[in-house]
């Protein structure tokens, strides 16, 4: 008497992805309810409500997308092969923070579950803001989903300061955990973006709910080396000495890390999920992926967000992850098909912690499974010789568009290619208009030079009138003369080292940028301190007394980056390079303070030295009365203003005084 299940899928190659690969090449699967009951030659043993002739198909276990930014499908494709610094600050982030918000999260999370259940995906870890926007999504779509609330140390787009992120995770987390598809997490996001604290409080946070904890690993040689120069040691040790491993950790990329690092992994069962793609667009690096997988860490493949990929295609990711390992070893025989493809399904269950759930076809395991069509021509033909070829059948031949049927959970999510859950036309409508505004947004942004750096973390803005000379002298005799007579009073004397990066656009309106590192020198001209900071000068909106007086706006931002970034976000139309000796005094004469600097060019190299006097001040009347009184402050220094004098020195090579 056969037993009653809801659907039972018949004559089927199935791959069940158990620990022992077990196959049936004309094989059934039972599903009742929410889970598989039975898998094997068990067609007859079952009564089904709906039974569905597989003949040519292969059944397997629904792909599990190990690390993922579901959201930033809306961001697909906005700023392509930039470096991760220009990439993640000048683009990612001041775009998230202008529109990230609970319904662009929910959106871009469906547009990503349509994309990832067309390709053969039915579990993915995520890492997001307002992620339980993400879950709702997930869950509404019907896919099974690690769901992580990030935490870091800036401002994000869902919460001011880190506590705030915390106390955001621990409230999803709390109301959350349970849920048949959604497990909930808090993700701290990078060593490099938190502090010991957070990485400490969100571990205690994982283990009090007995959850796991998403973050990103050693993704970049650069990270490492940091982390050595601060820490004293590489990214595996310190986070485990921060107590990272009380929690279940999956840890993403881990593109750089040592042997002993890996065994730390391994002992502490925390699960890596491979980035291949990712890795590579952004010139990361290649994992080590076949060294962990020797050593027993579980490794899954994801597709990381589509801003860094730029799809969710885990049928891409297994093929490039197999790929990768024999081009880098030049060992054909590394990481072979059937490996990949057990990556892409138990193993990376059991990295996201989700093992004992899904990633392979066993009973009492969650009805997780998809149906691919091996007869499209790009598959044809198929050998039975060898048992093995259907996994090098699936990695190197078939394509996501191969999956026709998908179920999570017991629940049909496709049928014929066609998305049960999901309303792909107005998911692409309304992407298309979020879309439509970002682009407005940064075109907007790109026009103005201010807007970038305001983008980049803030500029403070001085409008004001400046009092400002300049003149060349053979000699700094006689200004030392004057400084030290009784008619100058010097108030402080402040001696470095210049060196400036002149930005010039080709609209003169946009003004120019520098970057200025000041080395500060003691008496004996060693370097006690330095400094970086950005000036964006407007042009003069108006002048008076040749150069002595002029109205502009000065931005002023520290600079935080190196002068590489800028000139990747700014792209300048052109750009100089000045290093310069200055003395800077603060004096007083006739009762007003000036700043009288005496520059010594070292390169580009000119004899002499150049005077300047300046002050600086926002009322008219006041800029009037510092200007009668600087002319007479430079003929004490037995010298005459010079407006051909360009305070970038951006003249020098045209003009005769160099
Ligand atoms: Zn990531």
């Amino acid at each position: 008497m056969p037993q009653p299940c809801d659907i039972l899928l018949t004559n089927a190659h199935v791959l069940t992805m158990d620990q022992e690969f077990t196959t049936w090449p004309i094989g059934a699967v039972a599903v009742a309810g929410n889970a598989i009951v039975a898998v094997g030659a068990i067609a007859s043993d079952y009564a089904a409500s709906e039974t569905i002739d597989c003949r040519g198909r292969v059944v397997m276990p629904g792909l599990v997308n190990a690390h993922t930014h579901a959201p930033m499908t809306l961001v697909r494709g906005l700023a392509d092969d930039l470096r991760l610094d220009v990439w993640l600050m000048g683009y990612m982030m001041p775009v998230e923070r202008e529109f990230v918000t609970p319904d662009f999260v929910a959106l871009g999370t469906s547009l990503a579950c349509a994309e990832m259940i067309r390709s053969g995906t039915t579990c993915f870890a995520d890492m997001y803001y307002f992620e339980e926007s993400v879950a709702d999504a997930a869950a509404a779509a019907g896919m099974r989903a690690l769901c992580s609330q990030t935490v870091l140390k800036f401002p994000a787009p869902d919460a001011a300061s880190f506590e705030d992120s915390l106390e955001r995770a621990r409230d999803f987390i709390t109301r959350w955990k349970g849920h048949p598809l959604v497990v909930p997490a808090p993700a701290p996001h990078a060593p490099y973006t938190c502090t010991s604290e957070i990485l400490r409080a969100c571990s205690e946070l994982a283990a009090e709910f007995g959850v796991p904890l998403h973050t990103h690993l050693a993704e970049t040689a650069l990270e490492v080396d940091t982390s050595r120069r601060e820490h004293g040691m590489p990214v595996v040790p310190w986070v485990a000495k921060q107590r990272l491993f009380d929690a279940r950790v999956l840890a993403a990329h881990c593109v750089h890390v040592d042997e002993g690092e890996m065994s730390t992994l391994k002992k502490a069962g925390a699960g890596v999920a491979h980035n291949p793609t990712s890795n590579l667009k952004l010139g990361s690096g290649i994992a080590p992926v076949v060294k962990m997988l020797e050593r027993g860490v579980m490794v899954g493949i994801g597709t990381d967000g589509a801003a860094s990929n730029n799809d969710l295609d885990m049928f891409e990711e297994m093929r490039l992850a197999a790929l990768l390992a024999k081009g880098t070893s030049g060992d054909p025989t590394a990481l072979p098909a059937r490996q990949a493809v057990a990556m892409a399904t138990r193993i990376g269950a059991c990295a996201a912690h989700f093992g004992d759930l899904t990633g392979s076809l066993e009973p009492g395991k969650r009805a997780d499974l998809i149906v691919v069509d091996l007869e499209q021509v790009h598959n044809v033909p198929r050998f039975s010789r060898d048992a093995q070829a259907v996994y090098s059948q699936l990695v190197y031949a078939a394509k996501s568009t191969d999956v026709v049927d998908v179920m999570c959970d017991g629940r049909w999510l496709m049928r014929d290619r066609r998305l049960l859950t999901l309303d792909e036309e107005a998911l692409g409508a309304a992407a298309r208009d979020v879309a439509r505004r970002i682009d407005a947004f940064l075109i907007r942004r790109e026009q103005s030079v201010l807007q970038k750096l305001v983008a980049i973390g803030g500029a403070a803005e001085q409008e004001s009138f400046e009092i400002q000379v300049k003149a060349r002298r053979a000699s700094p005799d006689a200004v030392l003369a004057a400084l030290a007579g009784d008619e100058i009073t010097v108030l402080r004397t402040v001696h470095y080292h210049q060196y400036d990066t002149y930005f010039f656009f080709d609209d003169p309106a946009q003004g120019r940028l520098r970057y200025r590192e000041d080395e500060f020198l003691d008496d004996r001209d060693r370097v006690v301190n330095a400094r970086a900071r950005l000036t964006l000068t407007g042009p003069s909106r108006e002048a008076a007394f040749g150069s002595v007086l002029l109205f502009r706006s000065r931005f002023f931002a520290p600079a935080t980056h190196s002068p590489r970034f800028y000139r990747e976000y700014f792209k300048p139309a052109r750009e100089r390079q000045v290093e310069k000796d200055r003395r800077r005094w603060l004096v007083a004469y006739r009762g007003v303070q000036f700043y009288v600097h005496l520059d010594r060019l070292l390169d580009p190299p000119a004899a002499g030295c150049f005077l300047e006097v300046k002050s600086r001040t926002w009322s008219r009347r006041d800029a009037q009365d510092k200007a009668a009184v600087v002319a007479d402050l430079l003929g004490r220094f037995g010298a005459k203003p010079d407006d051909t004098i360009d305070e970038g020195y951006a003249d020098l090579e045209s003009s005769s005084l160099g």
